[in-house]
């Protein structure tokens, strides 16, 4: 998947790429990257963090 112009750096195409921690996009001409937001693992975070199941 390719992003036309979407770079704030340098107004370069960005793409998609995946690692170890998730995915995120890579800016073909400058190499700037950017980490895309996963909902799913936001939501989980958050339960985490606000302690999720109840233990007495
Ligand atoms: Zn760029």
């Amino acid at each position: 998947m390719l992003f036309l112009r979407s770079c704030p750096r340098c107004q370069g195409d960005m793409h998609i790429n995946e690692d170890l921690y998730g995915r995120y996009k890579e800016c073909l001409q400058c190499g700037y990257m950017r980490d895309i937001e996963d909902p799913e693992k936001v939501l989980k975070l958050r339960k985490i963090l606000t302690g999720g199941s109840k233990v007495a």
